[in-house]
């Protein structure tokens, strides 16, 4: 307890390791390469192959327990965002090491999303004394267009969603945000939106490993007043606002959860190879973000923030910026034959903390 709350007054990004177990498939397809493997040890983890670059993490965590994972990786930062601070999670990895899986989860055993929903919702049973009103958006960034997920015409019609602004006052329009007051109804916000992303692309599960897809959560609240009379919480057009109590003494935080694209380096193939630049730039930004981010929080520093120079950075600079808290879980293949992308989400991991 103690532990935890040091590091959670010390650290601004928590980054994670999750190994998923090894697929029958990929073992026996085991290439000569015998000794390629990732290996783990407390919280250290590192591939055969890189004998001397062996990294530290917060956590390095194996198997399939995402109830586990989720309180290693994300229930402090849902906590933190029902307390007014702006908190984004993170899942990267190459396609197929489990992004998704700690993410989203199955039906018998859920991951990071549908936890943190009931999280929120019982931290608003358990503080009767303030009244939440809660938004959620669900969206996609493909080939750096940023796509509504809740839109309506979602296809060929769907209108791109706009950043507008600059930094700390950076918007999307448009974009819609359901008012959800129960668990079921932000599950079918989420449905919702996964059934469009399937619609819209007949090809997307391909399409899912190449973009970035961001389920976004607006939490406002407020004091009850003693008369117990419920005002209605204002409803500000503004999503990006840090936790600062505005006027009548509104909380506002964003919580983000962010299955990324596959970080695999883009295939020969020359439409492929155009999405492959998109995603090595963004991701490639969003090491250098967070890791500066990390390195300006720890050494007291304010070295220069690249959010610019990608769309997703833009769109999470509000998100990211202050006091905001950050997880990272990366997420790896085991299989020899991955030990290579393996290796590369390792040095991403020690690049952002
Ligand atoms: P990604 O989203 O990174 O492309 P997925 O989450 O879809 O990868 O995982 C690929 C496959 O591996 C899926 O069948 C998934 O159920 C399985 N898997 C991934 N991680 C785990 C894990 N930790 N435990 C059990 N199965 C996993
Ligand atoms: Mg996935």
């Amino acid at each position: 307890r103690e532990d935890e709350a040091r590091s959670d007054a010390l650290d601004k990004v928590l980054v994670s390791i999750r190994v998923k177990p090894i697929n029958d498939d990929e073992e026996a397809w085991k290439p000569d390469t015998e000794e390629a493997k990732i290996m783990i040890k407390g919280q250290y983890a590192r591939t055969t192959t890189s004998v001397n670059n062996e990294y530290r993490y917060d956590n390095v965590l194996a198997g399939s327990n995402n109830k586990l994972a989720y309180e290693a990786t994300a229930r402090r930062h849902v906590r933190s965002a029902m307390e007014g601070f702006n908190s984004v999670v993170f899942a990267y990895g190459q396609t197929a090491s489990g992004k998704t899986y700690t993410l989203s989860g199955t039906d018998e055993d859920p991951g990071i999303i549908p936890r943190a929903m009931r999280d929120v919702f019982g931290y608003i049973k358990a503080t009767p004394g303030r009244e939440y009103l809660l938004r959620a958006s669900y969206l996609e960034i493909y080939n750096e267009q940023i796509h509504d997920l809740l839109a309506p015409g979602i296809g060929v019609a769907r209108v791109p969603v706009m950043l507008q602004g600059t930094g700390l006052n950076v918007t999307m329009t448009p974009l819609r945000e359901e008012v959800v007051t129960s668990l079921k109804a932000v599950k079918e916000v989420m449905e919702r939106g996964e059934s469009n992303r399937r619609t819209a692309n007949t090809d997307w599960n391909e399409r899912s490993s190449r973009s970035h897809s961001v389920f976004r959560l607006v939490i406002e609240s407020r004091e009850r007043t003693a008369e117990g009379s419920t005002p209605n919480l204002p409803s500000a057009s503004s999503s990006s606002k840090l936790h600062a109590p505005g006027a009548n003494g509104v909380r506002m935080s964003v919580l983000s959860l962010i299955d990324l694209a596959g970080s695999e380096k883009a295939t020969s193939d020359k439409e492929r190879a155009k999405e492959g630049k998109y995603i090595n730039t963004s991701l490639l930004t969003l090491g250098t973000v967070i890791g500066t981010l990390a390195e300006n929080a720890s050494k007291g520093k304010s070295d220069h923030v690249p959010f610019r120079n990608s769309k997703l950075t833009r769109m999470l600079q509000p998100s990211l910026s202050g006091d905001a808290r950050i997880s990272v879980i990366c997420t790896l293949n085991p299989s020899p034959s991955a030990v290579s992308e393996s290796l590369n989400t390792l040095g991403f991991a020690s690049r952002v903390k």
